[in-house]
């Protein structure tokens, strides 16, 4: 199954994707936590993109398209991957389209409101880049996964959160559109209540409804 779920950062990308691969047994491929890496290992690449993202804003589509590009090729996508954060620009939905067919598109529709209120409770593994959120996870514990110290990310600042949000909602129209329009696509209205499962069944619902099917372990 290759999947792309597309919501503002902060608007359950992650956590969502968490569910789905524990069930599915595809990789999520973020990349943001690609970047992240890269910038950790000081690689080209990294030096590259931490410019942009320092100053809340996104690396150029054509670094991003091609490390993507690369990364699906990996023997771990043969059964498929969850994009996550992969396409943000209408060229990049284009520049995917011509190398891959999407199975399905997911769009988590959260208000600004409700992603303001839940990224000031979001906190991150410095060794392994797990998500938590002081919603649902006991951060004065460490990582769920790996016990390490948690850290608020640069990039999680108001004024960064505002302008992100900004610019989603502008260019995030017309991928939307260009989705909409091309079929097997599913929007999720997210309500405050919410907690990651609540919108996993929605969307496992839909994934039934179309026969997508569990790759078997072991
Ligand atoms: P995220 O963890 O998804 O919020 O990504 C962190 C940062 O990485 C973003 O704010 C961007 O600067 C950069 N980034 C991640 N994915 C992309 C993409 N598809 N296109 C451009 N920049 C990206």
């Amino acid at each position: 199954m290759k999947l792309i779920i597309i919501a503002p950062s902060g608007g359950g990308k992650g956590s969502l994707a968490d569910l789905i691969v524990k069930d599915y047994g595809i990789p999520n491929i973020s990349t943001g936590d690609i970047f992240r890496e890269h910038i950790k290992k000081g690689t080209p690449l990294g030096k590259q993109a931490k410019g942009y993202i320092d100053k809340g804003e996104w690396v150029p589509d054509e670094v991003t398209i091609n490390m993507l590009l690369e990364r699906i090729k990996q023997s771990d996508c043969t059964n498929g991957f969850i994009l996550d954060g992969f396409p943000r620009t209408l060229n990049q939905a284009k520049e995917l389209a011509k190398h891959v067919t999407v199975d399905a598109v997911v769009e988590l529709d959260i208000t600004d409101k409700l992603v303001m209120e839940r990224l000031a409770g979001r906190w991150m593994c410095g060794k392994c880049n797990k998500i938590h959120n002081s919603r649902y996870n006991d951060i004065s514990k460490g990582c769920i996964e790996c016990g390490s110290a948690l850290h608020q990310r640069e990039d999680d600042k108001e004024e960064f959160i505002a302008r992100r949000l900004q610019q989603y909602r502008e260019q995030f129209k017309s991928i939307l559109d260009f989705y909409k329009k091309a079929g097997k696509f599913l929007s999720v209205p997210i309500k405050p209540e919410y907690f990651p499962p609540d919108t996993y069944k929605i969307v496992k619902k839909y994934f039934d409804e179309r026969g997508f099917k569990k790759v078997k372990k072991g």
